[in-house]
């Protein structure tokens, strides 16, 4: 018989109903025993699910109160001493401390979980960490799962990803801190399996990486120290692990998983090596998209691997369904066509289901399945509000010229200067102007079809006529109209692209209680009419400063969507970066002469493994070109990335031949600056962190100028926020910009002389 299984089911509960237990937590509205009940509900609900739907294992610990890397660090009491909380007081409230902050303590970073849109919290480590073992969260949820019938898996970040992952102070050489990790490891085990754990799943993306030797060298000592306590599934995900085979194999684990949808190449390597002492997981039902598995296909790919190990195959998804929304009976809104082309993580459970018994049964068992699988195949190929043969021949015929503007930076350069009559040290903004209540208000109304449509087009408009006034009498040299009509930067084109799809409900979760919903991109993208020139051009018409449209490029739109299997990611960007390329000679025509195409998800799409990566980046700078390389020389071109880590992709950002672009700098205190000082166009490093509410001063805004003027020539120089200021208020927003214009304009008056 076949084994199924999951790495973890999402949490944040089928109508966000634990997202919103937090919400009502953190603002003080809901009780800590209720949240724990909520909590609790949602578990058990996750569990239902996975025997329902015929699961050989009960999965525990992928529910998590905001991350499970969190949960790993304090289950191995690592709290970095400045939080001043001793691991076996820190209670929810101790570790909720831990995730967001409190007063005077900032909260652990967060960041990017690999490639994925999740972020995880970082632990911070030196050599005074020191680890013991607090087991309590992962009993409790193994003692519970074990009054259901099946037996329980534990699941949790695996040591060699959470130490690699973590932040050292500066110097100490992590690996010192391995030994210590493994025997307290050791002693979590233990109690996992004494509260009722029959196998351990020890997650590990960190081993998809390209790893160096002095890591690698530390696989094989500690798994075996570990297995010696009980028996362990060895998870990895993302990537292929080809690299590690020899090594993988003679670990004493019990078993170990490999990510099939990622690293496909990875079966035929693994089946003809394999020791025959171990189960080995297959991930062959992608965790990280909505689309349905080619069933066929996949039982092909499976039917080699159980002739080959029998029983001792498992089945599972290609990792945690983390990344994947709920359920597709939550949509009841979308056209049944396309509705019947997607699987969440019930429906990836039912089609695991059905490999199963495919395999166990035969073929003929699950025949009707298969056929109705092939149709949607079918169904997909020739679908033809998929297909758009003109956007199809377009992306066919791109020539070289269209990837090159016209003349190079240094030319155009002097004709936007001659156009533009931009002062030294131009001040600008990346974009949106706080998101106020008040408009979130109108945005629900209108969509809820309780505001006439000419009466949003009124409050918008009076919107961005504010925003121009304040930028106006705030004396910034470029300005933006603010962008009020958007909800999210993606989902708003999104919603006005041809190929995309919207959910209602198809939330995963991004951090904490933040959730996102990416959009669909199930068939070809096309620009059906123009999506920003209208509100851009009204705001021109009422200033005589110029304006910067705001476009979100395509490598982003691509990269926070969910995207279609049936064409290559390359193609799919091509057609996002024509459409895009469409809008930005649309805004030149309607007199706009700047225009920024953001692309904050540049840098997350880089892919894990090193030998990937220059094709990748090759792909994501000509889409960037292809966008924004239809304009005249005259017009200036913008791109605005939200960090600061550039120095693996500075010869992908300089390909990219924006005229200018802004990236955050002030956290950094223009550190960043070492790495990109030979940066050859325009560049605008931040000068006021907006992710805090902390007001800069003018003074303290004038060093970081003159820091960056050290490295880049002030005829270069631009002076902006780190990123958009959505989520401040008007009077932090007010008060910091006239300090930034005040501290430029003294910045000015001493160039002169
Ligand atoms: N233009 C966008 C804004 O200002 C950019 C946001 C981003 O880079 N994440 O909100
Ligand atoms: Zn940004």
């Amino acid at each position: 018989m076949t084994t199924l299984h999951i790495s973890g089911f999402p949490h944040i509960g089928r109508k966000r109903e634990f997202k919103h237990a937090l919400d009502a937590y953190w603002s003080g509205t809901l009780s800590q025993q209720k949240l724990v009940q909520t909590a609790h509900a949602v578990r058990e609900e996750n569990w239902g699910i996975q025997i329902a739907s015929g699961l050989d294992w009960l999965t525990v610990g992928d529910f998590s109160y905001y991350d499970q890397m969190l949960d790993l660090t304090c289950m191995l009491g690592a709290i970095p001493k400045r939080f001043d909380i001793s691991p076996e007081k820190a209670d929810l409230d101790a570790y909720f401390i831990l995730a967001r902050g409190a007063k005077n303590t900032p909260a652990l970073a967060l960041t990017k979980w690999f490639d994925t849109n999740y972020h995880y919290l970082v632990p911070e480590v030196s050599s005074k960490t020191t680890f013991s073992a607090y087991p309590t969260l992962l009993t409790e949820a193994i003692q519970a799962a074990k009054l259901h019938q099946l037996p329980v898996k534990a699941t949790l970040i695996g040591p060699l990803t959470w130490l690699y992952l973590s932040h050292p102070d500066k110097n100490f050489d992590r690996l010192q801190l391995l030994p210590g990790l493994i025997e307290t490891f050791k002693v979590l085990l233990k109690a996992f399996k004494e509260a009722g754990a029959g196998l351990i799943e020890l997650y590990e993306p960190a081993l998809g990486l390209d790893l160096d030797p002095n890591w690698i060298e530390q696989i094989t000592p500690t798994y075996n120290s570990l297995c010696q306590s009980t028996p362990i599934l060895l998870s990895t995900v993302f990537s292929s692990v080809n690299y590690l085979a020899p090594l993988l194999n003679h670990l004493k684990i019990s078993g170990l998983h490999l990510d099939i949808v990622r690293g496909p190449e990875q079966l035929e390597l693994f089946l003809n090596t394999y020791p025959k002492d171990k189960f080995l997981s297959l991930g062959v039902i992608d965790g990280r998209n909505v689309f349905k598995a080619n069933l066929r296909e996949v039982l092909q790919q499976v039917d080699v691997a159980h002739k080959k190990i029998g029983a001792r195959l498992w089945l599972a998804t290609s990792c945690s369904l983390l990344h994947c929304p709920i359920d597709i009976k939550e949509e009841t809104r979308l056209d049944p066509t396309l509705k019947s082309w997607l699987a969440f993580s019930v429906q990836k459970l039912e089609e695991l289901a059905l490999l199963k018994k495919g395999l166990d049964q035969g073929i003929k068992s699950i025949e009707a399945d298969l056929r109705q699988s092939d149709q949607i195949a079918q169904a997909r190929q020739d679908n033809e509000f998929a297909r758009n043969n003109t956007v199809r021949d377009r992306v066919q015929s791109i020539a070289v010229a269209d990837l090159n503007r016209k003349s190079p930076f240094p030319q155009r350069k002097i004709q936007q200067q001659e156009k533009l009559k931009l002062p030294p040290l131009p001040t600008t903004t990346i974009g949106s102007f706080p998101q106020t209540a008040d408009i979130r208000k109108a945005r629900a109304a209108f969509r809820a079809n309780h505001m006439e449509a000419s009466e949003y087009h009124e409050f918008i408009s009076h919107e961005i006529r504010m925003a121009i006034q304040h930028q106006n009498s705030l004396g910034l040299d470029v300005l933006v109209h603010g962008e009020a009509e958007r909800s999210d930067m993606v989902e708003f084109f999104a919603e006005k692209l041809d190929g995309f799809l919207l959910t209602q409900n198809g939330w995963v979760q991004s951090y904490g209680s933040r959730c996102v919903k990416p959009p669909i991109i199930y068939g070809d993208v096309s620009r059906p009419k123009p999506m920003t020139v209208g509100w851009t051009h009204f705001a021109q018409s009422i200033t005589t400063r110029p304006v910067k449209g705001m476009l979100t490029g395509p490598i982003t739109l691509m990269g926070w969507s969910f995207v279609r299997e049936d064409l290559s990611r390359e193609a799919v960007l091509l057609q996002l970066a024509l459409a895009v390329r469409d809008e930005v000679e649309d805004l030149e025509s309607a007199g706009i002469g700047i225009i920024q195409i953001d692309e904050p998800a540049f840098r997350e799409g880089l892919p894990l493994r090193k030998g990937m990566r220059e094709t990748w980046l090759k792909q994501a700078v000509n889409a960037f070109r292809l966008a924004s390389s239809g304009v005249s020389d005259a017009t200036q071109i913008h791109t605005h990335m939200c960090y600061s880590e550039f120095s693996e992709i500075l010869d992908a950002i300089k390909a990219l031949d924006a005229d200018v672009i802004s990236i955050e700098a002030s956290r950094s205190k223009m550190a960043l600056l070492e790495d990109i000082s030979n940066y050859p166009n325009d560049i605008g490093p931040g000068v006021y962190d907006i992710h805090s509410p902390r007001i800069p001063e003018q003074e303290e805004i004038a060093t970081l100028i003159g820091r960056a003027l050290e490295k880049i020539p002030a005829d270069r120089l631009w002076i902006n926020p780190d990123c958009g200021l959505k989520t401040r208020n008007w009077r932090e927003v007010k008060i910091a910009l006239e300090n930034m214009v005040k501290a430029a304009q003294s910045e000015r008056k001493k160039l002169a002389g």
